[in-house]
């Protein structure tokens, strides 16, 4: 029997990215000692009081059906959340609880085209972006960037490719790159998808770990919010990925409009995960600096591991829990990079390949161990690029 080519055209290249992960897990599970700086999962787990928040939630009877668009408290703590943090007038109305900021990516691109449209997404990108374009039948078209300029998206760039084009999706903080558009950038972006005539998907799931300038949300920019969807989660600002609860932030009819899509594919996400959020969100910055605090912390260290050595290059890492290493001095691709120094030296990155194009050349390190063991795997890799180069 035939399936779609939607669903089977999801990964045209026969590749998903996670070759290296996946191989990493199995050397791992077969008992060897790796260390594993691969995706984007924080090294604590989620805290044990939103646990027993989400415990008290479900002995309490949240158990059933929950209202498909959110439970009230859920959909007025996120919309005060974003009102607070961008100044954008944002009400209950504006925002459409999902299971993950996956599921919003997801839905925001089915909401924004029909099968055959342009959907542009920023290259390196988050590795699901293109599977999920395809996936609705829509025609990915990436923006390139380069290491040079810091992986930044520009104008020119998206004028080239944006005829036609129905979206355009962007990331900041940035995986895999650790960057952070800043204004400039953003009020580019934001010309160009309004004299365009584009939506803008905005994922800001990285939101609460910047290390240096400061998260923009084009939502807030002159005649933007109209026209932009924000994707937000609690996995990344509150360790919470196992627990699938994040949302979109948009108009409300466009809100309307997922409802239904919800109403007729998730049906929801569970009532005491997001009691457990609410309760989440009303520890307010806290607990977000307390989740954040530890690759803040790795960063400092990478600065200084760094330092006084040229066998790699960083991307500044200005947010998000990962830092790009530029290892074109040695010759080799980001994947034969990855492969040897997970075969040498047992210790798993993410090739730069598995992003994109752009990022060739590059591995991206997930700052995802403890302090010790994360600085000495850094340390290796930087000396063993300086052998190779
Ligand atoms: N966007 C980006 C940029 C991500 O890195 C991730 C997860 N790694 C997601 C979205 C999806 O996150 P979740 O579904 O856990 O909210």
């Amino acid at each position: 029997m035939e399936l779609s080519r939607r669903i089977t055209g999801i990964l045209p290249e026969g590749s998903d990215g996670w070759e290296v992960f996946i191989r990493a897990r199995a050397m791992a599970d077969a008992g060897h000692d790796i260390t594993e700086l691969t995706i984007g999962e924080h090294d604590i787990g989620t805290d044990p009081a939103i646990l027993s928040a989400m415990d008290r939630a479900a002995r309490g009877g949240a158990t059933g059906y929950a209202s498909v668009p959110g439970i009230p408290a859920l959909r007025r703590a996120v919309a005060d959340r974003v009102a607070a943090r961008t100044g954008v007038p944002t009400g209950p109305e504006n925002v459409m609880i999902m299971p993950g900021g996956q599921a919003a990516l997801f839905a925001s691109h089915l909401a924004v085209g029909d099968p055959g449209d342009t959907a542009l997404y920023v290259d390196p990108h988050y590795t699901t972006y293109p599977g999920v374009i395809r996936s609705l039948g829509l025609n990915p078209v990436a923006i390139p960037t380069t290491p040079e300029d810091d992986f930044q998206p520009r104008r020119a760039a998206i004028d080239a490719r944006a005829d036609g084009a129905k979206s355009l999706l962007i990331n900041s903080p940035n995986n895999p790159t650790g960057s952070i558009y800043g204004r400039d950038t953003l009020d580019a972006v934001a010309g160009a998808v309004r004299d365009h005539d584009l939506w803008l998907i905005s994922d800001e799931v990285y939101d609460t770990q910047v290390w240096s300038g400061e998260h923009i949300s084009p939502r807030a920019l002159p005649d933007m919010a109209a026209r932009t969807m924000v994707i937000g989660s609690m996995s990344k600002s509150h360790a919470m990925t196992g627990s699938r609860c994040g949302w979109i932030v948009a108009e409300p009819d466009v809100i309307g409009h997922l409802i239904n899509l919800a109403t007729n594919t998730t049906y929801g996400v569970p009532g005491f995960i997001q009691e457990a959020a609410v309760f989440a969100l009303a520890q307010g910055a806290d607990l977000e600096d307390k989740v954040a605090e530890p690759f803040r912390r790795r960063r400092g260290l990478v600065q200084d591991i760094l330092k006084g050595q040229n066998a790699v290059r960083a991307i500044p890492a200005r947010g998000a829990m990962y830092v790009m290493l530029d290892v074109r001095s040695t010759g080799l691709s980001g994947r034969a990079f990855a492969d040897r120094l997970l075969d040498t030296h047992a210790i798993a990155v993410m090739p730069g390949e598995s992003y994109g194009k752009c990022a060739a050349g590059h591995v991206r390190v997930a700052m995802t161990a403890e302090d010790d063991r994360f600085a000495a795997a850094l340390k290796t890799l930087v000396a063993f690029a300086g052998e190779l180069s």
